[in-house]
């Protein structure tokens, strides 16, 4: 198939429109790319706006009046998603997470986990949902999600201090606030959470042994991730980046904590426990410690454009396939085919020329 590139808005740039296929080929569940690596996780980004502006996500300088978020008829629809989501788990998906921008802000948001609650993997099994939230307006809407299906969610959350927690999301946001979404989401069942904190050394690294105390014994798995570079918007600079294995050493003299074995083979976070019992924490090393190897991960962003590596340049435009006709059979050909197509390996090739050059933004296509 011929790839046409169009030019999009700003950091949007560029996306291919794969052509409608002529010649059929069905999905068998095992599509594989370049590097033998399955399709087995989606994320889907349901806004690019936030009500938070994370200095390290979307620093106000940029993301402020002027900045032109995806009107609402660029957005795929509750339908359109769902029937992509089929497309997706005919090749292989069994994961799927809600993100964004902030995936609550979506109005009915719990209407499309309804949809995609009912969908089953291939082998038959439910659908592993879950969703990466904010916490800002998660004691509202814990009840309804859960009504609507939803089984997990992951909540990000800074820090423990309410000072330094202010000046990361920079919009004056109390912690007590996320810990009460914390709360909600446990007792409407939606427990063990997991918690995702952000460090970035010198600004919030002082919070790293305070918030692991808080949430040790709870049963939620706090996980630290190093600062990445993804976008071209937030500054990044490797000095910033405060490598996993020291946030373990910290761990380590304040509590004591020894390495779990992953869940399975391409697990993103690194698991450890506490050596008194009291829980697990993880860690997220995408800088120090590349997993492109295992790394099975699509993501479809807010208006239908398939990226896959979070620090893709381009992607491919679903949504203008989906709204010229093509069948359900089109579709997975396409899909497919751009699958197979893939040799994304960002994290294990990072370089100061690839920091340098023009990448989507994480509020866009999710994290
Ligand atoms: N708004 C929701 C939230 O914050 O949970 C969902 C979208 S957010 C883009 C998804 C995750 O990406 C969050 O846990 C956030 O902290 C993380 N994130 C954003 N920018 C990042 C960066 N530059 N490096 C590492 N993680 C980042
Ligand atoms: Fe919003 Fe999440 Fe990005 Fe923070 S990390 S600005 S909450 S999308
Ligand atoms: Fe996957 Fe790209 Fe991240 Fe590597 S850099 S783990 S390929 S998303």
């Amino acid at each position: 198939m011929t790839d046409r590139i169009i030019p999009l808005l700003d950091e949007r740039v560029v996306a291919v429109r794969p052509p409608l296929p002529h010649e059929l080929q069905a999905p068998d569940g095992r599509v594989a790319d370049r590097l033998g690596r399955p399709l087995r996780d989606l994320r889907i980004s349901v806004t690019d706006r936030c009500n938070f502006r994370c200095t390290y996500c979307m620093p106000k300088e940029v993301f402020d009046k002027n900045y032109a978020f995806l009107p609402h008829g660029d957005l795929l629809t509750f339908e359109e998603i769902t029937r992509l989501a089929r497309v997706f788990i005919d090749h292989g998906v069994e994961k799927i997470r809600l993100t964004g921008g902030e995936p609550l802000l979506r109005r009915s948001i719990e209407r499309l986990v309804e949809l995609l609650a009912v969908l089953t993997t291939r082998n038959g099994r439910p659908l592993d949902l879950t969703l990466t939230t904010n916490g800002s307006i998660l004691a509202r809407k814990a009840r309804s999600l859960v009504d609507a299906g939803l089984k997990r969610v992951t909540v990000s959350l800074d820090a423990l201090d309410d000072a330094v927690f202010k000046r990361m999301n920079d919009v004056d946001f109390p912690v007590t606030d996320v810990l009460d979404g914390v709360q909600a989401a446990a007792a409407a069942g939606l427990a063990p959470i997991k918690i995702n904190m952000v460090v970035r050394r010198g600004v919030n690294d002082q919070e790293i042994v305070p918030l692991a105390r808080h949430f040790k014994g709870s049963g939620h798995i706090l996980r630290f991730i190093e600062f990445m570079d993804v976008g071209s918007t937030n500054g990044w600079r490797m000095d910033d980046v405060l490598p996993s294995a020291q946030v373990i050493q910290r761990l380590d003299d304040a509590f004591g904590v020894e390495p779990l074995d992953p869940n399975y083979v391409g697990e993103v976070a690194e698991r450890w426990t506490y050596r008194d019992g009291s829980g697990e924490v993880g860690v997220i090393s995408s800088v120090t410690q590349a997993f492109c190897r295992d790394c099975t991960r699509a993501r479809l962003s807010t208006e239908g454009k398939l990226y896959l590596c979070l620090f893709a340049q381009r992607g491919y435009d679903l949504r203008n396939m989906l709204r010229t006709g093509a069948s359900d059979a089109q579709m997975s050909t396409a899909l497919g085919r751009i699958w197979q197509g893939r040799g994304d390996r960002y994290s294990e090739l990072r370089s100061d020329e690839t920091v340098r050059a023009k990448k989507i933004e994480m509020s866009y296509i999710g994290g």
